[in-house]
């Protein structure tokens, strides 16, 4: 990449992994910049210090910011996110937005005030430029923390000299979580009662922080092309189908990759075994460990896995409804996750119910996820929304082979496995149904029971995709010079 095409960006997001994670934006937050910085960009990102990062950081400056009647101070301390420049290990910077009040707390969100939380972190984030001397071409925001940022640039910053020629780029991970708060966030953002109709930021007598950035963004877009679609549509448009309609033109999709260095199950240091395409075999013995580990009879059966939040739009009911039908077949399940209360202990229960068929995990536990991913022989993603899905992704890099609900990422990235022609990658089902989900079941624990060879080819084919961030980073370069044009 020469000079001129190598852009300066600022890629902000309320989560990052290694730091924070609840999902699948620290995900991509933590590995899409590395790529990008690989391309030659100068590319730093930013995120909130939350008490849970004990991450070594380095002080950088310091400035006031006004919230309301009050003055906050805003510390901003720096790490390095390493990553692979061809075989030289090379870092980027990671800066952190630290402020007492507002983040030394156990746990990320939820808490009374994420309103004013993030509009300090937004006002934080621009005010930081100054002081780390950094003018970026390109703001590239992430979900509904970040959102006033582009309201702020183009409501209060578009004549100054610094700030003017910033571009914006707004990505939705997921349009249901939009952070809707009082008018009084007009006063903390001091900006004027105009902005507050339905064409800016008002949303039903609230202030939309998701709706700031799809107002304001120069440039949209969601985490697969399926889904930019969806978001446009009633059944999945969370009331901004509208907005989003409107913005169409502006308004893309960009599938997540991952990082494969990162999930890679020839060197991932939480699994019992490593294996490649090559030794797929070994997957086995990470199965029958799994099993162990779960407290289940080591068994030569299908073994289902979910890892995920546990929340309504991870299709879990529907996983409810049949599970008693899918525990007459000879097959076990193994579930990983956190969220409702209510699935929390329906699946507590499932496991008094049936102990020799049924594992459960409820918590957030990043390694054995690991081991859920290499150990299983199926996956289950049955999704009522799912803007890309990363778990589909990971558990096809190990060789698990997934059984999604044909919606946004997962309808793009699995492809159902046809009997009569012996193609595709995983099974999948269409409509949100428990029926459809159960013959899909049924169809996957079939072939994986009663036809090993066909079987294992499905695990090579899943193994040989390439879901590498490559293809992605340079469609988010795309769309980085359409905002500079
Ligand atoms: P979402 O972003 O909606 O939560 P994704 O499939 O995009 O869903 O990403 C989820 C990410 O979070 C994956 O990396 C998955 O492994 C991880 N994850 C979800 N729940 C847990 C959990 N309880 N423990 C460990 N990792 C989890």
């Amino acid at each position: 990449m020469n000079n001129e095409s190598r852009l300066k960006i600022l890629f902000v997001s309320a989560e990052v992994s290694p730091y924070a994670k609840t999902g699948g934006l620290a995900d991509v937050a933590g590995s899409l910049p590395k790529y990008l910085a690989a391309m030659g960009n100068d590319i730093r990102v930013v995120m909130p210090r939350y008490k849970s990062i004990k991450s070594e950081m380095s002080y950088v400056a310091d400035f006031p910011v006004s919230v309301d009647w009050r003055q906050e101070t805003c510390i901003v301390r720096e790490s390095g996110m390493t990553y692979k420049d061809g075989e030289i290990h090379k870092s980027l910077p990671v800066y952190f937005i630290d402020n007492y009040n507002y983040f030394n707390r156990d746990g990320i969100y939820c808490f009374n005030d994420d309103g004013e939380r993030f509009a300090f972190f937004c006002k934080a984030v621009l005010g930081m430029l100054q002081h780390i001397n950094f003018q970026p071409d390109i703001i590239h925001c992430n979900d509904w923390h970040t959102g006033p940022i582009c309201m702020l640039l183009k409501e209060k910053y578009s004549n100054n000299e610094y700030y003017k020629n910033i571009s914006t780029v707004f990505t939705i991970h997921n349009l249901q979580y939009q952070g809707h708060f009082s008018k009084d966030m007009l006063r903390i953002f001091e900006v004027g009662e105009e902005l507050f109709v339905p064409e800016k930021v008002e949303f039903y007598g609230s202030f939309n922080f998701m709706k700031a950035g799809l107002v304001y963004a120069d440039i949209i877009n969601t985490v697969s092309e399926t889904y930019a679609k969806e978001v446009q549509t009633q059944q999945y448009g969370e009331q901004l189908e509208g907005l989003l309609r409107n913005r169409s033109e502006s308004l893309f999709g960009v599938v997540n990759g991952i990082d494969y260095d990162e999930f890679n199950p020839q060197t991932d240091t939480s699994i019992y075994k490593n294996y490649s395409l090559e030794s797929f075999e070994v997957k086995k013995e990470n199965k029958a460990a799994l099993q162990k580990e779960f407290g289940l009879p080591v068994r030569d059966v299908p073994l289902l896995g979910l890892v995920s939040r546990l929340t309504g739009q991870k299709g879990l009911n529907l996983i409810v409804d049949v599970v008693h039908e899918i525990f007459k077949e000879d097959v076990q399940f193994v579930l990983l996750g956190t969220g409702d209360e209510y699935y929390e202990s329906i699946f507590r229960d499932l496991r008094t119910q049936y102990p020799d068929k049924m594992g459960t995990y409820i918590g957030f536990n990043a390694s054995l996820a690991q081991r859920i991913y290499s150990g299983c022989d199926i996956f289950l993603m049955p999704s009522l929304f799912e803007p890309c899905g990363l778990g589909q992704i990971i558990s096809m890099r190990y060789g698990t082979i997934p059984l999604v609900r044909a919606t946004g990422g997962l309808a793009e990235t699995v492809i159902d496995y046809n009997f009569d022609n012996k193609n595709g990658d995983g099974f999948v089902f269409w409509n949100f149904n428990s029926f459809e989900l159960l013959e899909a079941v049924r169809r996957a624990t079939g072939l994986c029971a009663g036809n090993k060879k066909e079987w294992e080819k499905l695990i090579k084919r899943c193994m040989q995709k390439d879901f590498s961030w490559f293809k992605s980073a340079a469609k988010y370069m795309e769309l980085y010079n359409k905002t500079l044009k």
